[in-house]
C-alpha cells in the first residue's frame, strides 16, 4: 500500500503525533509491501522538510499561500496530491488540525474515513481499524471499503518513529496555483497565548486541575507551578474551562485533547468518563483528590486523599528541595 502521512508541524519541526502516525503508516507499508511518502504542507518550511526525510520520501509544498492553515486550500492540496500520486492510504495525527482537514479531504476524493485509529490489522489483504467510539465506552473495528482510504490515528497508541539522521531521502517540490485554491474562508487573525510550557498533547508529564481549583489565581498557583517545578505541561477538566478558570486548548477528555503522558497528574478531578477517555492511558496515573470515593481513584495508580490546597503546596516544596539536593 503506498501511504501518504500529512505531516503536522510548527514550521520548525514535526510535531510528535505527526511521528506517531509515521509509526503506523510505517508498520501498514510494511505488511503489505508498500512505501510511506511525508506531505509537507506550510509557507517557509524547509527545517520540516530536511527532518522529514530522514525518515522517508517528502512531497512538499512551500508556498506563501500555505501560510495560513485554512482547511478548505489545505484539503485541496492533499486531495490534488492524493489523487495524483495514486496514494492508496491518507493519514495524520488525530489532532484538531487533521480532524479539520482530513474529512474535507475524504470527501473529495471520495475515499471512505476512519477517525482516532488506536490498533490496526491486516487480514485477508484487507486493513482493518479499531476506533474508540463513545468517550471509549465501545470500541469499533471498521473496514474501509475502496480507494484511498483515510485515516487520523491517535498519537498515543503507537510510539514517535525515531529519525535515522544519516539518511536524506528524496524531496519532491510541488508548486500549486492560486486560481486552483478556491477558499471560501478568509484568514483574519489569530489570538493565541504564547506559553513556555510544552503542550499538553506531547509532554511526558501532564498535571491537570479540576473544579476543586477555585479562580485562575489558584490554578496557575498550583496547577501551572506543580507542572513547572516537574517541567511537565498544564492541563484541565472541562469543569474549569466552562468556568472561564482554565482556557480551551488546555482541555483533556472526549471534547479537549487526547493524552496518554509517562505521568498524569490530576487534582481535583473527580474522573468522569468524558475525561477519563481523554487520559486513561497515561502510562502512571496519580490523583489527588478529597473524596476518597472519587471514581478517578479507579484508574489511579497512586491516590492522595485530601486537600488540594494543603498538598500540592507541600509536594511542590519537596520537590524544589529534591531538585535543590541532586542539583547541590
Ligand atoms: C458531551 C460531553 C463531553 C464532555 N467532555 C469533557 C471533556 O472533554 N473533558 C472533561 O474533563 N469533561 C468533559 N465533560 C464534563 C464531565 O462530564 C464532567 O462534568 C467534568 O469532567 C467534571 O470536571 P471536574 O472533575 O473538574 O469536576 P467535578 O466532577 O465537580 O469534580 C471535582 C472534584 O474535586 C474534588 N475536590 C473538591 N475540592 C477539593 C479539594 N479542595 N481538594 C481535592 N479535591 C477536591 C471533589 O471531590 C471532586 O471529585 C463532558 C461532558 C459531556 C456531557
Amino acid at each position: 500500500m503506498r501511504v501518504l502521512v500529512v505531516a503536522e508541524h510548527d514550521s520548525h519541526a514535526l510535531r510528535a503525533a505527526s511521528l506517531s502516525c509515521f509509526t503506523f503508516a510505517q508498520a501498514v507499508a510494511e505488511a503489505t509491501g508498500g512505501s510511506v511518502t511525508w506531505l509537507a504542507l506550510g509557507n517557509k518550511i524547509d527545517p520540516v522538510v530536511a527532518e522529514a526525510a530522514h525518515f522517508a520520501p517528502v512531497i512538499a509544498v512551500d508556498s506563501p499561500l500555505l501560510s495560513q492553515p485554512l482547511a478548505d486550500s489545505f484539503a485541496l492540496v492533499i486531495a490534488s496530491i492524493a489523487r495524483e500520486h495514486q496514494f492508496e492510504l491518507v493519514s495524520g495525527a488525530a489532532s484538531t488540525f487533521s480532524k479539520d482537514l482530513l474529512p474535507r479531504a475524504a470527501a473529495l476524493l471520495g475515499g471512505a474515513m476512519a477517525s482516532d485509529v488506536v490498533r490496526h490489522e491486516l487480514i485477508d489483504k484487507a486493513l482493518q481499524f479499531d476506533c474508540p467510539q463513545y468517550a471509549g465506552a465501545v470500541t469499533a473495528t471498521l473496514r474501509l471499503i475502496g480507494s484511498p482510504q483515510v485515516v487520523t490515528v491517535r498519537g498515543s497508541a503507537y510510539p514517535p518513529a525515531k529519525a535515522d539522521e544519516s539518511t536524506n531521502h528524496a524531496v519532491e517540490r510541488v508548486e500549486i496555483e492560486a486560481a486552483k485554491l478556491a477558499s471560501r474562508c478568509e484568514y483574519i487573525g489569530l489570538k493565541s497565548k504564547k506559553s513556555a510550557r510544552p503542550d499538553v498533547t506531547e509532554a511526558r508529564i501532564v498535571v491537570s486541575g479540576g473544579r476543586a481549583l477555585k479562580n485562575s489565581e489558584d490554578f496557575e498557583r498550583l496547577v501551572g507551578k506543580l507542572a513547572d517545578t516537574l517541567g511537565g505541561a498544564v492541563g484541565s477538566s472541562r469543569a474549569l474551562v466552562d468556568a472561564g478558570i482554565a482556557p480551551n486548548e488546555l482541555q483533556v477528555g472526549q471534547t479537549g485533547k487526547i493524552v496518554a503522558p509517562e505521568l498524569y497528574i490530576a487534582i481535583g478531578i473527580s474522573g468522569a468518563v468524558q475525561h477519563l477517555a481523554g487520559m486513561k492511558n497515561s502510562r502512571t496515573i496519580v490523583a489527588i483528590n478529597s473524596d476518597p470515593d472519587a471514581p478517578i481513584f479507579d484508574v489511579a495508580d497512586f491516590g492522595l486523599v485530601g486537600d488540594a490546597y494543603q498538598i500540592v503546596p507541600q509536594l511542590i516544596e519537596k520537590l524544589q528541595k529534591h531538585a535543590a539536593h541532586v542539583a547541590g
